[in-house]
């Protein structure tokens, strides 16, 4: 059988990569060992049937997938009727990815939805008629700058989504979720994406806030969720974009960080795990080495990484091997890990990884390893917003344009201030 010598996972030498107990079994170590060997079989089957492996990304069965999502959604989405801007994201986001152009009918369909999902408080809610909430108001407005068109931009209400943004910040920087919620820095990341895209950042909208985030990294050197949590991928991405769109990142440690997310990549599998001692998971394919061209770039203009910096920080081929082998469903749609169902958010996160792994690159360093064939190949994306490049460039052209709307919510906590001082 012809193996290509170039597939890590196929290499002699990859089972020296495999879990070890040292004669302790945990739970954990258990689970480990029961991934590693569901990924054996994976693999062993795949050289079976192939005879000169060579990954193939499933381009028009995830296409298939992608654009029926679109349209309808099994009932096992029900769970996600608070999320439904978040549909709209990671499929036009996936489909963008694959470069397949969404129908000007449908688009328009999309701009309709979500401006039914747009509060009267300002901000988007979860679904038509639900509360504000930070997270769809993230989902929303990254959907609609993947659209890009006039009436996309007009869904959004500047003037109301700073009022909305007002209301859930606090004294100490920190956002809360949505009214009444829960403080944790992906608050603080989806409000620095959404303020930067359509310019309304105004000098008293984020004061606090770097601070705040920075007090999130903890000795592990990754993000925890709030001061003193464990180190996390999804809120280490979060903290460390956030900290990027307002310009302090060099104030992280960033070698700490370093170490901390490289190590979170699995020697046997490939993939990245979310925190330490957990499992791999297809979806820290973008929350944690989406963070390594983040990284790279605050450290080169640290000094730390040179023009003579050639390789890139992880093992991109691992990583591509790893969704491209173990995280595809044959019929479509990508998932966490084998045996698991495939469904949307996983499919966008393990894409924006592949896409990642692809295209290394920033300041002046730009790898490029497309594993398999040329037809793998997926568009860029960008890794502080994680949609289209252009698509941001395209948003800043629009919305920079327009005035930065009066920082009423600062005047109106001025006031309130000031009335308690008279009282
Ligand atoms: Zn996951």
């Amino acid at each position: 059988m012809d193996i290509s010598p170039r597939l890590r996972c196929f290499s002699d030498s990859h089972h020296l990569e495999e879990f070890k107990d040292e004669d302790v079994r945990t739970v954990t170590s258990v689970e480990q060992e029961k991934v590693e060997h569901s990924i054996k079989e994976v693999l062993n089957v795949y050289q079976q049937i192939h005879s000169s492996p060579q990954p193939t990304l499933l381009r028009e069965q995830h296409y298939q997938y992608l654009k029926k999502g679109l349209r309808h959604l099994s009932d096992a989405y029900e769970c996600l009727d608070a999320s439904r801007p978040w549909l709209c994201y990671w499929i036009l986001h996936s489909l963008e990815l694959l470069e397949e152009p969404v129908p000007a009918s449908m688009a328009s369909d999309v701009c309709q939805f979500l401006a039914r999902c747009r509060s009267p408080t300002g901000g988007f809610a979860g679904g038509p008629g639900q509360h504000a909430h930070l997270a769809p108001t993230y989902a929303a407005v990254n959907a609609l700058c993947i659209l890009g068109t006039e009436e996309a931009y007009d869904v959004i209400d500047r003037e109301k989504l700073l009022d909305f943004l007002f209301s859930v910040k606090q004294p100490d920087g920190s956002f809360i979720m949505h009214v009444g919620g829960e403080v944790d820095v992906r608050s603080a990341y989806c409000a620095a994406s959404v303020a930067s895209l359509t310019n309304i950042i105004t000098p008293a909208l984020f004061e606090g806030t770097p601070n705040w985030i920075l007090s999130c990294q903890n000795w592990e050197g990754g993000l925890g969720g709030v001061p003193g949590l464990e180190a996390h991928g999804g809120y280490t991405f979060c903290g460390t974009a956030a900290l990027v769109i307002l310009g302090k990142e060099h104030m992280l440690d960033l070698k700490s960080l370093l170490r901390w997310v490289t190590s979170r990549q699995m020697r046997y599998e490939g993939g990245f795990q979310g925190r330490c001692n957990k499992l791999v998971d297809g979806c820290y394919s973008f929350w944690q080495a989406g963070l390594l061209p983040l990284l790279h770039r605050a450290l080169f203009n640290d000094g730390e990484v040179t023009l003579s910096t050639k390789s890139w920080m992880f093992e991109s081929q691992a990583l591509q091997e790893y969704i491209l082998l173990c995280c595809q469903n044959p019929g479509g749609g990508l998932l966490d890990k084998p045996g698991k169902a495939r469904d949307f958010y996983h499919t966008c996160y393990c894409l924006s990884g592949l896409s990642i792994a692809q295209h290394f690159g920033n300041k002046d360093l730009h790898n490029e390893l497309v594993l398999g064939k040329e037809e793998n190949r997926l568009a860029p994306t960008h890794p502080v917003y994680n949609i289209g490049p252009e698509k941001v460039a395209q948003a800043f052209q629009h919305f920079h344009k327009l005035p930065v709307p009066t920082d009423r919510g600062a005047a109106t906590a001025a006031a309130a201030s000031s009335t308690e001082d008279q009282l």
